[in-house]
């Protein structure tokens, strides 16, 4: 099956820069997912591209009625407009359904039952590797199972990434075949993922750090299903000064609706873009203005994290 980019939704060419904002709906927009949104947004304005948002709300158990409308909410406080309908990852099941079937006819798909602690390895952080065991058995599951990917066959991807550099992974050592549809019968991420950054004629994925080692797994599903690889740039990941993740913090604060203003200068501090003093207060879609006009993605060059000022 070929997913290759389909323009008519929004009737442009396909060589117009488009980005994308994909949030989890699992609760308000924090300081993180914040800086992604605005990375993204400056980063396709400033081409004077398209800027897309798609509501990631296939994980059932992870989604939170209410917070994909809040999400919206706050995305406009801010100035930040996006092109054309909002996806709702959702009502795509069909399209995630198609691109497992067509890795399935390559012979790429086994369905899988294992508990995950039955492999979860030594190894440091992360995801544990799956080592394969079900790769040959005979007789699928009867019971609940997921449907896994072939990886023996995937070459090394090295990610050329805008703003990290290379970055090299071998999936089937990192990862092993992974998930594409899951045991409780919704579609993975990674599946999901490339499947709609195809359709939507995503060019220029730009997210946080925390991706970045998903995207060799979503250039090979890319490869698989014949879809063209967009670029990537992965922003840095605020940190608390002490050097911890934020992750439970202040990136995980989330962000408010009103002061919208100071709140939007201190992200474009953040992303080494800040503003000139009387911008400082200035509504959000001036600032958005002023930061479209100066981004540049040099500044952020090979940074991978950021500490958060006192304050
Ligand atoms: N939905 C994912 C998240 O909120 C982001 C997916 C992406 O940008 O590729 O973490
Ligand atoms: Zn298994």
């Amino acid at each position: 099956m070929n997913v290759a980019r389909n323009n008519t939704a929004t009737g442009t060419t396909a060589t117009v820069k488009r980005g994308r904002f994909a949030p989890s709906p699992t609760g308000r927009l924090h300081a993180g997912s914040l800086l992604a949104a605005v990375g993204s947004y400056l980063d396709a304005r400033q081409a004077g591209g398209e800027w897309i948002v798609r509501i990631e709300d296939i994980d059932r158990d992870r989604t939170v009625p209410g917070a994909a409308d809040d999400i919206l909410r706050t995305l406009e406080s801010y100035g930040l407009e996006w092109d054309g309908a909002v996806l709702y990852q959702h009502t795509r099941t069909d399209a995630y359904r198609a691109a497992l079937e067509a890795l399935r006819a390559q012979g790429l798909v086994y369905a899988c039952d294992c508990a995950r602690r039955a492999y979860r390895s030594a190894g440091q952080g992360g995801e544990a590797r799956y080592p394969g065991h079900c790769r040959h058995r005979t007789h699928p599951p009867t019971t609940a199972h997921a449907w896994r990917l072939d990886t023996r066959t995937a070459p090394p991807y090295t990610i050329a990434d805008r703003l990290q550099g290379n970055y090299t992974q071998d999936v089937a050592q990192a990862v092993g075949d992974f998930v594409l549809w899951r045991k409780d019968g919704w579609p993975a991420y990674q599946l999901a993922v490339v499947v709609d950054d195809a359709h939507q004629g995503i060019s220029d994925v730009v997210r946080g750090m925390d991706l970045l080692d998903n995207t060799p797994r979503q250039r090979l599903l890319q490869d698989r299903l014949q879809a063209p690889a967009p670029r990537y740039a992965h922003l840095p990941l605020l940190r608390d000064r002490d050097g911890s993740k934020l992750s439970k913090s202040t990136q995980a604060l989330p962000v408010a609706k009103h002061a919208a203003s100071a709140t939007l200068a201190w992200i474009l501090r953040m992303l080494q873009h800040p503003l000139p003093d009387d911008l400082g207060a200035a509504a959000p879609r001036e600032q958005l203005a002023y930061a479209v006009a100066h981004w540049d993605t040099h500044r952020l060059a090979g940074v991978r994290e950021i500490s958060v000022p006192a304050g």
